[in-house]
């Protein structure tokens, strides 16, 4: 086999791009992860919902602990964004920024996804203390009790609100725009307030984040979702011609092919719920099949 040419290119290494290098490894497939260096799991301060790690455990930590994992069985990882990627006579190939070209028979997706983070000064650095968060099914656990503000421009951060009144009766909504047509009461219905806001409202300060009100008067939070939704990595799937749903989340089969032959998805790049046990999950259904049609051939 040719230098450049894979029985599986991996394109990502967050956890389902190294969790599916692990198991290809360990099926002793020649595989090979490509990734830009920009996985969302980077940006996990400290995750408590992670398997095997009841202290918790950072998502820097995580992913290099994954890493030593995938090479310990025999991955080549390579930081490379991949640009393009064609098929023809039963193989894939992948070019990078660089102009470097690969080959494989099988290709497995795990681009992720990204958040819509707004431009309020100091926002990646409030991220990674906690301050701003993404994901209540992540870490509304840690915020018991706290006062909780969720900023939302639709639907979707409506319904966040109201899921994390689980953890404190301190909920606010603070609204982009038009509110979604809500009766007004509902949200006093559930004890959680709405407020107008603009994003230039929020200041981001050391240990809390604080709004003025269009009455002027000021709020201070102790966290603050964002819902302002995200965008999944699938254009290199999409070129290809795989189908995705409306927001842009890849559809696979119960193996996680998606509906182009020997195209692979796995992780926050597929229709699912974004947690990293979900994305190993699916890269360990992906390679496995990978592994077991590759025996057919
Ligand atoms: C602040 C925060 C806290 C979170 N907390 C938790 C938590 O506590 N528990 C939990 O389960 N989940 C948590 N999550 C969600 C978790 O990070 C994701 O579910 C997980 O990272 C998904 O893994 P993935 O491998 O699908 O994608 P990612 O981790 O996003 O990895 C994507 C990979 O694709 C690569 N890539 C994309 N496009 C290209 C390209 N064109 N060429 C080359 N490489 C490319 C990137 O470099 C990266 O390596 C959190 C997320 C955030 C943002």
């Amino acid at each position: 086999m040719a230098d450049n040419c894979f029985d599986v290119v991996i394109i990502g290494s967050g956890p389902a791009g190294l969790t599916a290098a692990t198991y290809l490894g360990r099926f002793r497939r020649r595989c090979l992860v490509l990734e830009d260096g920009n996985a969302r799991a980077r940006w996990i301060p400290t995750s408590h919902n992670i398997l095997g790690f009841a202290a918790g455990i950072g998502g820097t930590e995580l992913l290099a602990r994954l890493h030593e994992q995938a090479t310990k069985y025999g991955a080549i990882i390579c930081s490379a964004r991949v640009t393009t990627v064609t098929t023809a006579g039963g193989e894939f190939t992948l070019t990078t920024a660089a102009k470097e070209h690969y080959k494989s028979q099988y290709l497995l997706l795990a681009t992720g996804t990204r958040d819509h983070l707004p431009q309020i000064p100091g926002a990646p650095e409030a991220v990674m203390r906690s301050l701003l968060r993404f994901c209540p099914i992540c870490d509304g656990f840690e915020a018991i009790d706290k006062r909780i503000a969720v900023v939302s421009d639709g639907p979707f951060g409506e319904r966040e609100a109201l899921f994390l009144t689980t953890y404190s009766d301190q909920v606010t909504l603070l609204q982009l725009g038009a509110p979604s047509g809500a009766p007004d009461g509902k949200w006093t219905a559930y004890g959680i307030e709405a407020i107008p806001i603009t994003l230039s409202d929020l200041v981001i300060k050391d240990h809390e984040v604080s709004v003025r009100t269009k009455a002027g008067e000021a709020r201070s939070f102790d966290a603050v979702y964002l819902a302002l939704g995200c965008t999944a990595q699938n254009s290199l799937a999409v070129h290809l011609g795989a189908h995705c749903d409306e927001h842009g989340a890849l559809s696979v089969s119960a193996h996680q092919e998606t509906s182009v032959p020997r195209l692979y998805a796995a992780g926050d790049v597929v229709r699912g719920l974004n947690q990293v046990i979900v994305a190993a999950a699916e890269a360990a259904i992906a390679a496995t099949d990978i592994h077991n049609k590759l025996r057919q051939t």
